[in-house]
């Protein structure tokens, strides 16, 4: 397979961009979907703000540096990724904030409804958001499974809220079927977009969707607790009203008004200060993703992660495959389901391959195309091989959990 895995390479239009990122030697890294690699340019870009637009310009740079618009400009940048218009994105906070935001506006434009469907098993935090939105008596929690979605889409539910590729297993939902089935039912559609931006082609404008947020350290490089980003369709730019009134997305923060007056356009999700560093940082993986290009990152996850399972299908071992088969019908992961997941994956960390654990029993994989080779896919298969043959995974050390998995 490795001979196979090194003519893939050689054929890959996209082998090239690998040299961008700084991937440590002797690691095989299969947790982009995590936490995205480090782009060469970063530190470079990182020590200029810090030395000469923070130590030299100072406060000057908020104009000189253009950091006062610097999280519309990355939002701008995200904005194509994503299928959205430049003044419809903006960079700001986390996602459980900007989620926070966009829930209860949407709560606030269906005044009579109170129910926010999601599905269980969503990512806790998008849950989360929902619970803490209720116990403030302004939500009301509905979950329902897959197929039961457009069933619980009565004239109660105010915003349907859904993750369009699912972190643990990575399948994707029918972005413009489920957005056309909320809004027949009058509901507003939040797309939680963490594991698809940068990752795979996504069409807001076209499907209707009405908000969005997503993730800026997984796919698009930015650094652990990157700032995220929301979206709100340009047709609601001016309806949505976020409580978080923080004095950043007043339409003219320098006037020291007492009174609070929304931006006009995607400034007004903005609550405080944006971290200057953190946003710099996400604006060299973005515009390197932005570079490569997400349908072609798309084509190249596909094509590894189904050579990476003919790798596994030509040994002896067996694994419980969760996500979809067809690869169309996922995201950029793999994720197989054994009751030893855990020790598992930590033998492999052991071997330098870097997957992770979901709990309770899931081993994923992910395939940032960007930095990965058919080389690396091989060879992450021989060592999953050899663990689960080896039953290597039994020793002691394997088995202690980490507080972060
Ligand atoms: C990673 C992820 C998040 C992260 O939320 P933060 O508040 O930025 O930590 C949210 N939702 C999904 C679906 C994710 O995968």
């Amino acid at each position: 397979m490795l001979e196979r895995a090194r003519l893939l390479d050689a054929g890959d239009p996209l082998a090239r961009f690998r040299e961008r990122f700084d991937v440590p030697e002797g690691v095989i890294y299969l947790d982009g979907n995590s936490l995205g690699c480090l782009p060469m340019e970063t530190p470079k870009r990182l020590e200029q703000v810090v030395r000469e637009e923070w130590g030299r310009d100072l406060i000057r740079s908020w104009n000189s540096a253009g950091w006062i618009d610097l999280p519309a400009k990355v939002g701008g940048k995200i904005a194509p990724l994503i299928g959205a218009q430049p003044h419809e994105v903006v960079v700001a906070d986390s996602v459980s904030v900007n989620l926070f935001k966009l829930i209860s506006a949407a709560l606030a434009m269906r005044p009579g409804r109170k129910v926010v469907l999601s599905e269980p098993g969503n990512f806790p935090t998008d849950i989360y958001m929902i619970e803490g939105l209720e116990k403030q008596g302004l939500a009301q929690r509905r979950l329902a499974s897959r197929d039961g979605l457009v069933d619980a889409l009565d004239g109660d539910v105010a915003l349907l809220l859904l993750t369009h590729a699912h972190y643990k297993t990575g399948e994707i939902f029918d972005m413009a079927r489920l957005t056309g089935a909320a809004h027949e039912a009058g509901a507003l559609v939040l797309w939680d977009l963490s594991h698809s931006g940068g990752a795979l082609p996504v069409d807001l404008n076209a499907c209707g969707a009405d908000f969005a947020v997503g993730c800026g350290y997984k796919y698009l490089n930015g650094g652990p607790g990157a700032p995220a980003y929301a979206f709100v369709a340009e047709r609601h730019l001016h309806d949505t009203q976020q409580p978080l009134s923080g004095w950043m997305g007043h339409a003219q923060p320098f006037a020291f008004s007492d009174d609070y007056r929304p931006a006009p356009g995607i400034e007004r999700l903005l609550c405080g200060t944006p971290g200057i560093l953190g946003v710099s940082a996400l604006e060299v993986g973005v515009d390197l993703i932005a570079e490569i290009g997400v349908e072609r990152l798309y084509a190249k996850s596909q094509k590894l992660s189904e050579f990476f399972r003919q790798c596994l299908a030509e040994s002896d071992i067996e694994l419980d495959l969760v996500s979809p088969t067809d690869p169309a019908q996922r995201g950029s992961q793999l994720s197989f389901r054994h009751p030893e997941a855990y020790a598992i994956c930590q033998a492999l960390i052991a071997r330098g391959v870097i997957g992770d654990f979901r709990d309770p029993d899931i081993l994923r994989f992910g395939f940032a195309p960007a930095y990965l080779r058919f080389e690396d896919m091989a060879e992450a298969a021989r060592h999953l091989v050899e663990v689960l043959e080896s039953s290597e995974w039994q020793r002691e050390e394997f088995r202690t959990r980490a507080a972060v998995t």
